[in-house]
């Protein structure tokens, strides 16, 4: 099974996905996570750093993607294993699909079908969801955008989260992160293990 985990900055996601790999239960599991460590994945980090063009940056995250999917996900999957992956191409729609709203007049939509014939999709789709101003906060502003932007783009991603949330009812499982992380974390690990079969 592919089980994505998925969320705005400050969501808590990453470290809960931590917190699952240093958990015996999960020890079978394979964790990877997107952008990829590999060399593409350097290089979409080093866009996500500068001021690079939307569309190639874009197309560094699906070539990224492409190598993910045929070095690591299409074998592990073929070999029978579990694969938790923290981002996946959720967060390319409601990033890119954030990005891109001045040159598309759907970018989310768009994102998607470029997607379409080749990716894998997830079985599960598990998307933390949490107010902008709340998950701003918990991270303090390290960023190098102001904070006001910064608010603006990610409730403009939250919201393209939550429209693919309601248009695959069935593929996402929305889990409220605003909430003391014990209590988000059970509920996670929950879901997993009812995945996985543990
Ligand atoms: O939260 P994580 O460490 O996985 O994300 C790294 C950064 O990459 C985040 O600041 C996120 O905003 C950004 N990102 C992005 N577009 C994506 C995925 C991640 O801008 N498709």
């Amino acid at each position: 099974k592919l089980i994505t985990l998925e969320g705005i900055d400050g969501s808590g996601k990453s470290t809960i996905c931590r917190l699952l790999q240093d958990d015996l239960g999960f020890e079978g599991c394979i964790f990877t996570r997107e952008p990829t460590t590999s060399w593409f994945g350097d290089a979409v980090n080093r866009a996500l750093r500068s001021d690079t063009d939307h569309i190639a940056e874009l197309m560094l995250f699906l070539a990224d993607h492409a190598d993910h999917i045929s070095r690591l996900i299409r074998p592990s999957l073929e070999n029978g294993d579990n694969i938790i992956s923290d981002r996946y191409s959720a967060s390319r729609c409601a990033y890119q699909g954030a990005t891109l709203q001045d040159i598309f007049e759907d970018p989310l939509d768009w994102v998607r079908f470029l997607h379409k014939g080749w990716t894998i999709d997830p079985d599960l789709i598990i998307l933390f969801d949490i107010d902008p101003e709340v998950a701003v906060k918990r991270c303090g502003d390290r960023g190098e955008r102001s904070k006001f932007e910064k608010m603006e783009f990610l409730k403009k991603v939250r919201s393209n989260y939550l429209r693919l949330a309601a248009e695959e009812p069935g593929r996402f499982v929305v889990v409220n992160a605003d909430r003391p992380l014990n209590e988000v974390q059970e509920e996670v690990f929950r879901i997993i293990a009812h995945a996985v079969g543990t």
